[in-house]
């Protein structure tokens, strides 16, 4: 019963969208590869967006296969099935394998599911409360080691890549998803109701790139975004976010080292079950030949 609308487009100078996008059944997810360095050896000859396919695929077929299953073992089966599907090509155990961002959303009979990993964002409209839920362990790792990086080994690399290298999939640092299955188990999980006055009435799901909107440019509010995504839709939003980038200062302290990130941006409009609940039912009646 939920209308969903997305939109997932690449960085305006690059050729390759390394964010995904999915909806299948009563499923929505967004990835966002983690791009490396060009002078970086990750022992995986496919890269970040075809890993990104890859997950969004092998998550589509353990959903299909088990679609009632919590959303940590399904993206645990997927990341799995990745991984075996190169473990024979590739070296996976290089701190540099291609990994992504995963946020997604389950509609149930009467509330909903969602799981962030890593710095993706779901924003849930409940009324009188508009709810932010992401998994910054990554910028605290990055915060945290920022002291321990200025002498780091790897001289082609930039040292806060180093940090985050150490730190990946550890119980300490951040976790992600990649080689490791387990990563999905310490995924930031929850549930929120479709009924009663706390009930959710929108959802979105953004890549870092989307919630830039927010959180870098200042176009809007969580709330606001949610009413932009809801009347204009995904493209648009992501059209204005471009605009923002083109016209940033790169110096300036807020905005990211690059002009512009893929961006990727779902809807999630609910219908109101205590309504659905109340209306008539219509019997209509099949007769054969
Ligand atoms: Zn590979």
């Amino acid at each position: 019963m939920m209308d969903v609308r997305l939109s997932t487009q690449a960085a305006p100078d690059r050729i390759t969208n390394e964010d995904g996008v999915l909806a299948i059944g009563a499923l929505v997810a967004v990835f966002d590869g983690v791009t490396q360095p060009s002078t970086v050896d990750s022992g995986c000859s496919h890269g970040p967006a075809w890993y990104v396919r890859r997950l969004a695929a092998r998550l589509a077929l353990a959903y299909a296969d088990a679609p009632e299953d919590p959303l940590p073992d399904l993206l645990a089966h997927a990341i799995g099935d990745v991984a075996d599907e190169h473990r024979a090509t590739c070296d996976l155990t290089r701190p540099a394998t291609p990994a992504s961002t995963v946020c997604m959303l389950r509609e149930g009979r009467d509330h909903i599911d969602y799981l962030v990993l890593c710095d993706s964002t779901l924003v849930l409209d409940c009324g009188e409360r508009t709810t932010a839920v992401t998994d910054n362990r990554i910028h605290q790792v990055i915060a945290r080691t920022r002291p321990e990086t200025v002498a780091g080994s790897e001289a082609t690399v930039k040292p806060v890549t180093v940090a985050k290298w150490r730190h990946t999939n550890q119980r300490d640092g951040y976790w992600i998803a990649a080689a490791n299955p387990q990563a999905a188990h310490h995924s930031v999980t929850g549930r929120a109701p479709l009924s009663g006055p706390d009930r959710v009435r929108r959802a979105a799901l953004l890549t870092d790139g989307a919630a830039a909107a927010v959180d870098q440019f200042r176009l809007f509010d969580w709330a606001g975004l949610l009413d932009a995504l809801a009347s204009s839709g995904p493209a648009k939003l992501i059209g204005r976010i471009r605009s923002a980038e083109a016209a940033a200062v790169l110096d300036d302290a807020r905005l990211r080292y690059k002009r512009y990130d893929d961006a990727t941006a779902a809807i999630c409009l609910f219908e109101d079950t205590d309504r659905r609940l109340l209306r008539p039912h219509v019997r209509r009646d099949i007769t054969g030949p």
